[in-house]
Formats: C-alpha cells, sequence, structure tokens
C-alpha cells in the first residue's frame, strides 16, 4: 500500500491549485481525478471571468475569496504566461429603480475591498459599448478574462514540477478512517473514457495522513463515504449561445445585467472571450442529474429573450448553440439565496478537509481556496 501525506480527490481547478499549494510545502502529495484529463468538470465550462467580488455579502469568504484570488490571479497569470486580458466589465442599469439597485451593488462592493468602481452614464457607456442599450452602467475595472484551460495545465504542470503526483483516470470508490489516516481506494481505468471501456479496472489503496476533498458536484458524495451527510450539492445546468462571427463586432468586452434578487445566477451576460467569440449566458435550472449537459437544451430565441434588453439589435439568426456547465449548488431548489463556500475539516474523520459548494467565484478564487486549504493542511500534518 502507498503511503501519502495528501491526497487530493479532484483534478479541476481547485484541486490543481491546491495540489500547486501543498506541493510546495510537503512531499508524497497525490491527486486522483476520475476523468482522462485535468478539468474538464465547470474548470473548464464556464465564462473564464476573473470576478472583482462585488455581489458577494462583506465579510463571508466568496467576498473574501474573490477579492483576493483576483489579485493573485492577475499576478500568477501574468508571471506564468497564462493567457487572460484586463478588460473590466460593465453592469447595466434600464430605468431609475435598476440604477438604485447599481448603486447598492457598488456600496457592496466598496464594502468588500473592490477598488475602482464607477457609474457612468448613457453617453460614456456608448463609447465603450455602442451597440448596447442601458440608462447608466457599473464599471468595474479589475473584472477580467481567463483561459481557464491553460490555468489548469499551468497548475498542474507545476505541482507535478514540485514533486506531486498527479493521477488521470483514478476514481475515489472508497474512504476508510483509520487511526491516525485515511485510507483511499482507488480505482482506475476509466469507465467514462470509450477508449478504455473494455479495460478492466484495478483498484490500488494510498494510506493518507491527509484527504482534501475538491470533488466539485460530487463533493457531498465523498464526504458520505466518510459517513458525513451535512451536505447536498445541486446540480444547476448553465447553458450558452454563441454570436456568429459575422456579429462579435457588437460586443467588445464584458455586459453584464444586475444580478438575479433570487441569488441563483448573475443572469445572462455577454462574454467577449480571448479568442475574439461572444459568448451569450449562462442560463441557471435546477436539473436531476449531475452530468446531464445536454438534455432538453434551450432554444436560441430563450437566449435572444434574455439578452435583447442589453442588445436590441441581436435576432436569432445571429445565435448558435455553444457549450453548458453544471453549478454546484448548495441551495436546494425552491430556496435560492446566498450559500457561501464550505471549507472545512469533516467533524467526524479530522483528517479530511472539504471544500463543497465551490459554484463561482470558484476559478477567480482558486488559488485564494488553496492558501487557506493550506493552513488546514498544517493543523493536521504538523498540529
Ligand atoms: C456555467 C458556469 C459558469 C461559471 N463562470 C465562472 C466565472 O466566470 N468565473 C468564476 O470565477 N467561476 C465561474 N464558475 C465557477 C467555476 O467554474 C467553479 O467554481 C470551479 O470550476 C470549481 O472548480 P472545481 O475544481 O471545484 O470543480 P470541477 O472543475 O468540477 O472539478 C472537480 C473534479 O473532481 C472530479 N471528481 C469527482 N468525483 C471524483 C472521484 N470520486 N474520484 C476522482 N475524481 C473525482 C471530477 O471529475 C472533476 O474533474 C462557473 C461555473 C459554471 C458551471
Amino acid at each position: 500500500m502507498d503511503r501519502a501525506n495528501i491526497v487530493i480527490i479532484g483534478g479541476g481547478v481547485v484541486g490543481c491549485a491546491v495540489a500547486r499549494a501543498v506541493s510546495q510545502q510537503w512531499s508524497d502529495v497525490f491527486l486522483v481525478e476520475q476523468m482522462p484529463k485535468f478539468g474538464m468538470g465547470a474548470s473548464t465550462r464556464n465564462s473564464g471571468v476573473i470576478h472583482s467580488g462585488i455581489y458577494y455579502p462583506p465579510g463571508s469568504l466568496k467576498a473574501q475569496l474573490c477579492v483576493a484570488g483576483n489579485r493573485m490571479l492577475h499576478e500568477f497569470c501574468a508571471e506564468h504566461n497564462v493567457p487572460h486580458r484586463n478588460c473590466g466589465k460593465l453592469v447595466v442599469a434600464h430605468g431609475a429603480q435598476q440604477e438604485a439597485a447599481l448603486e447598492h451593488l457598488a456600496d457592496n462592493g466598496r464594502a468588500n475591498g473592490v477598488e475602482g468602481l464607477r457609474l457612468i452614464d448613457r453617453a460614456t457607456i456608448h463609447k465603450k459599448e455602442p451597440h448596447i442599450e442601458a440608462t447608466a452602467a457599473l464599471e468595474v475595472p479589475s473584472t477580467g478574462i481567463i483561459s481557464a484551460e491553460d490555468l489548469v495545465k499551468t497548475l498542474a504542470r507545476i505541482a507535478t514540477d514540485q514533486g506531486a503526483s498527479l493521477l488521470p483516470r483514478a476514481r475515489v470508490a472508497r474512504l476508510d478512517p483509520r487511526a491516525d489516516s485515511i485510507a483511499v481506494t482507488i480505482a482506475e481505468g476509466d469507465s467514462n473514457d470509450p477508449s478504455h471501456a473494455t479495460r478492466e479496472t484495478v483498484e490500488e489503496t494510498i494510506e493518507a495522513r491527509c484527504v482534501i476533498n475538491c470533488a466539485g458536484l460530487y463533493a457531498d458524495e465523498i464526504a458520505a463515504m466518510l459517513g458525513n451527510r451535512t451536505y447536498r450539492v445541486y446540480p444547476v445546468r448553465g447553458e450558452y449561445c454563441e454570436l456568429v462571427r459575422a456579429k462579435s463586432y457588437l460586443v467588445n468586452n464584458l455586459v453584464y445585467p444586475l444580478p438575479h434578487t433570487d441569488g441563483l445566477s448573475l443572469g445572462v451576460h455577454l462574454t467577449r472571450t480571448l479568442w475574439g467569440t461572444v459568448l451569450v449566458g449562462p442560463t441557471a435550472d435546477y436539473i436531476s442529474e449531475k452530468n446531464d449537459y445536454e438534455r432538453n437544451r434551450l432554444p436560441v430565441e430563450e437566449f435572444v429573450r434574455r439578452a435583447r434588453p442589453m442588445l436590441p439589435e441581436i435576432d436569432a439568426a445571429d445565435l448558435q448553440l455553444a457549450y453548458s456547465g453544471i453549478r454546484a449548488k448548495l441551495a436546494p431548489p425552491g430556496h435560492a439565496g446566498f450559500t457561501d463556500f464550505v471549507i472545512t475539516r469533516d467533524a467526524a474523520a479530522p483528517r479530511a478537509i472539504h471544500l463543497i459548494g465551490i459554484e463561482s467565484p470558484g476559478l477567480t478564487s482558486c488559488l485564494a481556496i488553496a492558501e487557506r486549504v493550506v493552513s488546514l493542511a498544517a493543523e493536521i500534518l504538523e498540529g
């Protein structure tokens, strides 16, 4: 049986950021990912936005880790040549009531430490985004855009260079707490990958002094393997459309409506990607299966309906369906509202650290989340 200081479960952006951070400090670090490549879950099925931190209640983990993560990510991208753009964004309002809501949003952002926020009028909006309709907007200069795929690859490469063992096609099947370790049983070979469908699955066990649960949508099921049934992750699908190439000139940067008041999402927004395409989305709908990316996709007309208040010139012929991603929500259907990231040691199995409900702004926050996990791991390994 292999022995490890740390086993990280899940090779999304959070697991890879954690692997990089802990392998700076400890040897014998393993990361296990069930899919054939790292970052195939939510980590590369998102808007790729480096959020500023304006939305979340002051003092919450989301507020703290997003604001810190934004700065850390901009520095990291510059240092490691991860493609990104510091483009800023506009949150737009239509009419007096929404303009008052923009002021509240600006106050909330300032309370969280977001710098450079300012309200701009129609004429200034028009100079920046000539095709956008709005009576006022909040300009958020610290928002950016990143290639999430390159970020995941870079984090994984650094962790590997620092001596961590990152294992794709390895699914955690069981966790058994022992006196001073947790036995992690891994099924190797990948049932999700057709090229490996016929390959026999081999089981292997690693005895870990610390286990870090970064399993995204499945983090509740990993906690349940330790007998912890406190958490339930509800999958909420976000679908995207894309403007056809000939219409991508309609949007220069990032344009958002005010967020949904129910806290479910930031609303269908317009995102000019690093590749010059323009995404319209994501939507937000609870679904029953955690891997259902495609069934009953919304028609393009629905995206037109939601985006038209901001972008009156578009119609259905200007849009084509694009990918979708699935959020790991802690709020059950019908009870939407703010829920925070959960980053905590397991009460009954204290050698385990759970990261649960790491929905947006998880991509932005990944480096700050990893820093927090390092201090919990130090309590376990050096306490
Ligand atoms: C539609 C959408 C838009 C978003 N937009 C943004 C945005 O613009 N900016 C932002 O900051 N955030 C955004 N987010 C949030 C962000 O994408 C997530 O917070 C982040 O990707 C979470 O990363 P993760 O590593 O926790 O999860 P994941 O990427 O889902 O990784 C978890 C991994 O665990 C693996 N795993 C699960 N179970 C097991 C097991 N038993 N054994 C081994 N491996 C296992 C999975 O295969 C998966 O690869 C968005 C999310 C969605 C869905």
